[in-house]
């Protein structure tokens, strides 16, 4: 830009720049009705680059470098910090304020067992069976979510799982697939259960709690491949 339009217009346009992208920042932070970190953030952004433009003039570049890099790695930095607490402080506020819905139910067979939720009684073996086997997916959320947001809160707990697909060997050639190839295709793979066994420990070393296991439907692996 200094080539092409001299040093005293691109230091202009740059000061212009600025001062949108501190603009488009308050929109921002309006528009999403992000808290006070925010703000704080604008406000630091805004006084950096200021303090950025009185370093640099048009007939004295001797502070470039301290404008361009360490100023700029502290914006960086401390943009990164106060809109990263904004997010934060933004999502507890918001999910806080966040009602559940009314509870519907299509599939009477599950009424028991809401009542049964209601009065936190425990859910035997067949009740797990029919919730299963209940096309009534949104109730069965529904009172899944129910029971986790009344033991925890809005708090939702993740497991650490591993992925194993033991062959990419498959012949039912679904149209939606990028992962399955024919027996003798550029790519195609089948792990012995050894390799399978290594993976599996050292998931388990890296604090795997659960093995999602699944593959191709490989045409030619016996029954004992799955079974062990
Ligand atoms: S790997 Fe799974 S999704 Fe892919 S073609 Fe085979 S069965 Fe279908």
């Amino acid at each position: 830009m200094p080539k092409k339009f001299g040093i005293a217009n691109a230091l202009l346009i740059a000061r212009g720049m600025h001062i949108g992208v501190i603009a488009l920042l308050g929109w921002l932070a309006f528009g999403f009705g992000l808290p006070w970190p925010a703000w704080a953030g604008i406000a630091v952004v805004a006084f950096l680059l200021g303090y950025e433009h009185s370093l640099v003039k048009a007939d004295d570049l001797s502070k470039l470098d301290a404008a361009f890099f360490t100023v700029n790695g502290y914006i960086s930095m401390l943009f990164l910090l106060f809109w990263g607490a904004a997010a934060a402080v933004w999502r507890v506020e918001f999910f806080d304020g966040f009602e559940m819905s009314e509870l519907t139910i299509t599939d009477q067979q599950l009424k028991p067992i809401a009542d049964k939720v209601f009065a936190g009684e425990r859910l035997s073996i067949d009740d797990g069976i029919r919730l299963y086997r209940s096309p009534d997916l949104l109730a069965v959320g529904w009172l899944a979510n129910y029971v986790r947001e009344k033991k925890h809160g809005n708090v939702t707990y993740f497991n650490v799982n591993r992925h194993i697909n033991p062959t990419n060997i498959c012949v039912a050639h679904c149209k939606l697939c990028a992962f399955g190839r024919d027996p003798n295709a550029p790519g195609a793979y089948n792990f012995s259960l050894e390799e399978i066994y290594a993976r599996a420990e050292q998931g388990a070393r890296e604090g795997a709690l659960e093995f999602h296991i699944v593959g191709g439907l490989h045409p030619d692996l016996p029954f004992e491949y799955f079974w062990k």
